[in-house]
């Protein structure tokens, strides 16, 4: 199963809009650019929503089909380990391995010993196409990036064994994701991961670092953007070059997480996808959620009041629902509108408050990081929640085509 090489990851978090979602990329497609779409969904959404991995198929299938949909696409187990892959098995064709909490454990020194030997070759000054400068990998550095990331790629590759043996002649697509730690990986250390990676035989085919700088849920990427695209074209440059000496998957190419939103990025990284000929996973899950948001505010009336009324939840929850995302949000809480100010906008309003517009004053960022994590709440409504949504189809619809394609897959993979 090879993973084609435009890809995209999009949560739908309650399941209705695949067919939206799909019609950007039948924009996409109807301009020559292909783009597969897969449907990610993490155990922790799962959890918090109260769904199951089958729903997500069950809602991919469904848009597929209505849509008519001829292309590949996947419905991915994204984030998931050892503890709560089972629950995935059968639903997915999309493993995203997450060893993020095996960095920076000390290994064995049997393992250690073994990946120094097996990497040695590397050792010396390493010119790799591409890089401006030959990489200097010594002895110790070597040492240093296996006592740091030998215990998370044997935890990939335990992961992907334990996934082949259980779906059998079944194929699937493997990603390994590092994003969520502290630290971010060198260009130098996304090569040695590699090289240890099809050294353990896992055919990766996408891999998500950690970049440099903060991508926070659903906003602009904060951080120093010629820092990035440096980084970024130079992790580029080593991808090429382990697909082509280390015999890991010709597909292999870079996944970026929290992907959504990081307007600022988007240019150099379509240069330098360009420059480099290379694929690329984008992963987004929230953004679909705040379009439903944006949706059933600009209806007004019922809508307008369910969004009002979710967020006003949210404001009186905001500890609950901000912890299990504490690292990847950044909330001013003196910056969030009033509860009295917010009943009183109509429904214009708040959808340019929410709206992810830099360039409109009335665009609220941290009221936008707040409704982003705020999903509980509308799940906690059950059918209130899902019926709206159906009554409000074509304004929600409407927006979430639109999010995907003209902020998101025109300058990322078109360029415009
Ligand atoms: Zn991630």
């Amino acid at each position: 199963m090879i993973l084609e090489k435009y890809s995209m990851g999009i949560g739908d978090r309650f399941g209705r809009q695949g067919a939206a979602q799909l019609d950007a990329f039948l924009r996409a497609q109807a301009t020559g650019v292909a783009i597969t779409p897969v449907w990610n969904k993490s155990n922790r959404e799962h959890q918090i929503i109260g769904t199951k991995p089958s729903d997500t198929r069950r809602a991919a299938d469904q848009a597929v089909r209505a849509r008519n949909w001829g292309g590949a696409y996947y419905v991915d187990a994204d984030h998931i380990g050892l503890t709560n892959v089972g629950a995935f098995l059968e639903a997915c064709d999309f493993f995203t391995l997450d060893v993020a909490e095996s960095i920076g454990r000390p290994p064995d020194p049997a393992d250690l010993a073994a990946f120094t030997k097996a990497q040695r070759r590397f050792i010396g000054a390493l010119s790799v196409t591409g890089l401006d400068a030959a990489m200097d990998i010594t002895a110790a550095k070597l040492e240093q990036v296996g006592k740091t990331y030998i215990v998370a790629v044997k935890e990939a590759a335990r992961l992907y064994r334990y996934i082949a043996a259980a779906k059998g002649s079944s194929p699937f697509v493997v990603e390994v994701s590092m994003d969520e730690c502290d630290t971010p990986q060198s260009p130098m250390e996304l090569l040695l991961i590699l090289a240890a990676l099809a050294a353990e035989r896992v055919p990766v085919q996408t891999l998500a670092p950690k970049f440099t700088g903060r991508f926070n849920k659903g906003v602009n990427y904060v951080g120093n953007v010629a820092q990035f695209t440096r980084e970024f074209e130079m992790d580029l440059a080593v991808v090429r070059y382990a697909r082509e000496q280390l015999g890991l998957p010709a597909s292999l190419k870079l996944s970026v997480h929290s992907g959504s939103d990081k307007f600022s990025l988007y240019a150099p990284m379509h240069r330098a996808l360009k420059r480099f000929d290379a694929g690329l996973h984008l992963k987004t899950a929230g953004t679909t959620w705040l379009e439903e948001l944006i949706g059933l505010a600009s209806a007004g009336g019922d809508g307008l009041a369910l969004a009002v009324d979710i967020y006003e939840q949210a404001l009186g929850r905001f500890g609950e629902l901000c912890k299990p995302y504490a690292t990847v949000i950044d909330i001013d809480l003196s910056r969030l509108p009033a509860l009295a100010d917010v009943r009183g906008w109509n429904g214009e309003r708040f959808a340019a408050v929410l709206r992810h517009d830099e360039l409109c004053p009335d665009y609220n960022p941290y009221f936008r990081q707040l409704l982003h994590v705020g999903y509980k709440i509308a799940a906690e409504m059950g059918e209130r929640y899902i019926k709206a949504l159906a009554r409000f189809e074509p304004m929600i619809a409407t927006q979430v085509t639109e999010n995907l394609w003209a902020r998101h897959i025109r300058p990322v993979f078109l360029g415009t």
